[in-house]
């Protein structure tokens, strides 16, 4: 058994864990799965359960973990079943794992992966919420425990590759000038203002180059995962908000870039495929096979960029903005857009309403300073109720 990597993938049945499943499975000699974790598809992880035996899976609750118990035990299968956030924490800490994919959409992910931070795990970041939360906290118990970030956000992934390994130093010390987060501009990048009005989930689900969840499609449409990634860097590689600029660049091929002071700039570039930042992070710093196609160069034939319209996007605005309030500003702004959004998908506002719902929450609600865990979680839940508040008032 030694030699294999243990793998712990939470959020298994969504897009990105299954893109990490389907590398694992190119690399049966290096990588096992060791726990799966599913919220709604249930019977997606049931099948997943089936192909891949892990030691352990969770599910939300008792009635769910009985059913897949009976299953996989009829099936031959010594898998144990654990239940809810307990459980989730349990497997993301558990001795025996080696690596944490931390793929929960949401808040829902912020205690499983403060788990795999606090146990020193390796961790695979693709729940962006989890640090925008929680950052300060976040970043001090990494330092605390010894645990291994490695980003698998595609842009923060580039990011990584494109620093030197000893910028934690600081990027003054090692002479970047400033971060370069490319956006595609989503869905809407050219709709008319006034037909936003009218843009339904499915369409803003619908992202020109990338495949993925409900919850970050929607963001992608109106820009706030570009608001969250800023966040994210700042704390990732402990940079200003002034230090981060976005860029339009429709094509996703290029996935960020760095600017240093002797004016070289460096890019990472690749098909945009998930498979590519998480076989990069899973085997790091070796390089492994992850599937995705060599780039094509001369099919793509030209690459463009332009600035954001914040006009168009004013959730990139209110991001950069919680980032510069600091404190529990990015919590606050990170719960009103998860009601929000989850509101839009219900067809229950509009697509600009975002934007409104969430400034109205932030003119509300002040920012504290980050002390404790207690905090950040007293600030997320304000924020849901002045969201929901929103929602009430105006008969949603
Ligand atoms: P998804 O909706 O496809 O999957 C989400 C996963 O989280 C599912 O396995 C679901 O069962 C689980 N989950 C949802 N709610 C939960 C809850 N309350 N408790 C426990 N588990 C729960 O989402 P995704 O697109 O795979 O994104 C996952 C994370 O990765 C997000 O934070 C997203 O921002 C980030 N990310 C995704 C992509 C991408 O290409 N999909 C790229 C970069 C970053
Ligand atoms: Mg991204």
């Amino acid at each position: 058994m030694s030699g294999l990597q243990q793998v712990c993938v939470l959020g298994a049945t969504g897009s990105v864990g299954l893109s990490t499943l389907d590398v694992i499975a190119r690399h049966p000699q290096r990588y096992q799965v060791f726990a799966l974790t599913g919220f709604r598809r249930l019977a997606e992880l049931q099948a997943l359960c089936l192909r891949y035996q892990p030691r352990y899976a969770v599910v939300p609750d008792a009635g769910a973990a009985r059913e897949l118990q009976g299953v996989l035990r009829s099936a031959g299968l010594s898998t144990e079943v654990l239940v809810g956030e307990a459980g989730l924490c349990e497997v993301a800490a558990h001795p025996e794992v080696d690596t944490v994919m931390a793929a929960i959409v949401g808040a829902a992910g912020l205690k499983p992966t403060l788990a795999a931070v606090a146990a020193g795990k390796k961790i695979l970041l693709a729940n962006k919420e989890a640090l925008v939360m929680s950052g300060a906290l976040f970043m001090q118990a990494v330092r605390r425990s010894g645990a291994v970030l490695l980003p698998i956000d595609s842009e923060h992934n580039a990011i990584f590759q494109c620093l030197p390994r000893d910028y934690a130093r600081g990027l003054d010390a090692v002479g970047v000038r400033r971060i370069l987060l490319t956006a595609s501009g989503g869905p809407f990048r050219e709709t008319p203002l006034t037909e936003l009005e009218q843009v339904t989930p499915e369409q803003a689900c619908a992202h020109p180059t990338w495949s993925m969840g409900p919850k970050i499609s929607v963001d992608s449409a109106s820009m706030m995962n570009k608001g969250l990634e800023l966040i994210e860097a700042c704390w990732l590689f402990d940079a200003t908000p002034a230090q981060v600029d976005v860029v339009i660049h429709p094509q996703s091929v290029i996935h960020s870039l760095v600017d240093y002071i002797d004016g070289s700039v460096l890019a990472q570039l690749g098909n945009p495929d998930m498979r590519t930042p998480i076989s990069h992070a899973l085997a790091w710093p070796a390089r492994i096979d992850s599937g995705v196609a060599p780039l094509d160069l001369f099919r793509i034939a030209r690459l463009d960029f332009s600035p954001p319209d914040e006009m168009r996007f004013p959730c990139l605005r209110l991001a950069r903005q919680a980032a510069e309030t600091g404190g529990t500003a990015p919590a606050l702004l990170n719960a009103a857009n998860e009601v929000a959004v989850a509101a839009f998908l219900e067809r229950r506002v509009r697509f600009p309403e975002i934007a409104v719902i969430i400034e109205t929450v932030l003119t509300a609600e002040s920012a504290q300073v980050v002390d404790a865990l207690d905090t950040v979680l007293a600030a997320d839940a304000r924020a849901r109720a002045a969201a929901g508040a929103w929602l009430s008032r105006h008969g949603r």
